[in-house]
C-alpha cells in the first residue's frame, strides 16, 4: 500500500501579485450587482414548481404533453388561441409565445409580468414557494 503523495503548490507564490486597487475593484462592482439582499447560490432550487407556477399564471392550461409541454393562454398579448407553451417538468420552467411574444425561461416570464429586475424577479418567486 503506498500512502496517496499529495503535494500543495508550493511556487508561484509572488509576494506582491495582487493589486489593493483591482481587488477593491472587484469587490464594490459584485456590491453594486447584488447589493444588501443577494440571491442565495441554491436560488434554482428554491424556484416554484413550473407546473404549479404556469397554472397560476396563464390561463386554461392544459395536461402537458408527453415531453412536458403544456398550452394556455399568452398573457402578454390579447391571446385567443392559447398560443403559450410552457415547460412543466423541466425545472427551468421554458416557455414560447407562437404569436411572437418571445421565449424565455420561468425567471424570464416572471420579470415580464410583474416587470421586476432578475434579482426581484427571482426573490419574489422563492418566496412564492415558501
Ligand atoms: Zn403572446
Amino acid at each position: 500500500m503506498n500512502p496517496i503523495k499529495e503535494k500543495p503548490h508550493a511556487g508561484g507564490r509572488g509576494a506582491s501579485g495582487i493589486t489593493g486597487l483591482s481587488a477593491h475593484r472587484d469587490f464594490s462592482s459584485l456590491r453594486a450587482l447584488y447589493g444588501k439582499d443577494r440571491i442565495p447560490a441554491n436560488w434554482r432550487d428554491r424556484l416554484p414548481d413550473p407546473a404549479s407556477y404556469y397554472s397560476q399564471h396563464a390561463a386554461k392550461l392544459t395536461r402537458p404533453n408527453g415531453m412536458g409541454w403544456a398550452q394556455g393562454v399568452c398573457p402578454f398579448h390579447d391571446d385567443h388561441n392559447a398560443s403559450l407553451s410552457a415547460q412543466l417538468i423541466d425545472p427551468r420552467g421554458g416557455w414560447r409565445c407562437f404569436a411572437g411574444c418571445g421565449s424565455g425561461d420561468l425567471v424570464g416570464f416572471h420579470m415580464r409580468l410583474t416587470g421586476k429586475t432578475f434579482k426581484d424577479a427571482v426573490v419574489d418567486l422563492m418566496e412564492s414557494r415558501a
